[in-house]
């Protein structure tokens, strides 16, 4: 989608921080991180968010949360880390290209504000 801001990081039309690349994720850092570990994991392709994801979408899902416990695994998230999906605007979803947040590297607390 040329409109998309992630699918343009994808494409590299707009730059990022890049963690990790496979035929169907893409992950970078956050540009403003909410933790000491904060980065973005996308599927390559465009899909808005878990509220329009279909039962064919199941293995793109599973796959975000599985390469996000390798990264933490990488950086030596030990004590813990915290995966999220904002969805929609009281969730304060603010890019409608679906990103699972990782964020690690501090104590998070819940429940979030
Ligand atoms: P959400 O509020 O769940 O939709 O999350 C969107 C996230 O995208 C926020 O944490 C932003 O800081 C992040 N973000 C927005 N623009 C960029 C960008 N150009 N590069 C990296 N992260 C971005
Ligand atoms: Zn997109």
């Amino acid at each position: 989608m040329a409109d998309c801001l992630f699918c343009r990081i994808i494409a590299g039309e707009i730059p990022s921080r890049k963690v990790f690349e496979d035929d169907h994720i893409f992950a970078f850092e956050d540009i403003q991180p909410g933790a000491p570990t904060h980065i973005l994991l996308v599927p390559k392709r465009h899909l808005p968010g878990l509220a329009e994801a279909e039962a064919g979408d199941g293995s793109i899902l599973g796959n975000l949360q599985l390469r996000a416990a390798a990264i933490a695994r990488e950086r030596g998230l030990n004590t813990g880390y915290r995966t999220v999906l904002n969805v929609g605007p009281d969730a304060g979803q603010s890019v409608f290209h679906l990103h699972l947040h990782l964020l690690g590297g501090r104590h998070l607390a819940w429940p979030p504000g």
